[in-house]
């Protein structure tokens, strides 16, 4: 059996009890969560998110890129649009977690032969340190002019062996 016919059965199971509808397109936590693709850092799981509650962007390393921004900005002018006069709360999570794959880019050999091999940079997304890469990202998201500074930005680790998340840096404006 081929695993779009395991989800194709899973999501006939999914249809028949679904009561989403009417869900509106605000997410109700007014939250963007950048995580890890990896199979196993499923935000919905680790973080108990049901459907509508929070926008979910997920990328090698769960890094803030280039595209990343360019997503966040276009989400925060969405936002802004339906907010109108009275702007709410918006709130971005960036999530990272040990044994990431992304810590494998780090490694020079694997860099420089993705780079020659396929003309694939990963140098943006390479972690070495979790904690220094998080800092840096909320400095990628302070140093572009499309990010409205009053998004509340936080960090955390994902523990793989625990389960457990770890702050890394609380809530705070980024403008702050
Ligand atoms: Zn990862």
């Amino acid at each position: 059996m081929s695993s779009m016919n395991i989800l194709l059965d899973r999501n006939r199971a999914f249809a028949e009890n679904f009561d989403g509808a009417d869900l509106p397109i605000l997410p109700k936590m007014r939250s963007v969560i950048v995580a890890c693709g990896d199979s196993r850092v499923d935000p919905a799981h680790i973080l108990g998110l049901e459907l509508g509650d929070a926008v979910v962007i997920r990328n090698n390393g769960g890094r803030v890129t280039p595209a990343v921004i360019d997503e966040i900005a276009a989400l925060a002018f969405i936002v802004k649009q339906m907010d109108g006069d009275e702007p709410g709360p918006f709130e971005l999570i960036l999530l990272q977690h040990t044994q990431c794959g992304a810590e494998r880019f780090a490694d020079p050999g694997v860099q420089s032969a993705l780079k020659e091999q396929l003309g694939v940079d990963v140098s943006q997304v390479a972690i070495t340190n979790h904690e220094a890469s998080l800092h840096g990202d909320i400095e990628r998201l302070r140093m572009a002019p499309e990010i409205p500074g009053y998004i509340v930005v936080s960090a955390f680790i994902y523990d793989m062996k625990s389960g457990g998340i770890r702050e890394v840096v609380a809530p705070i404006a980024l403008a702050d």
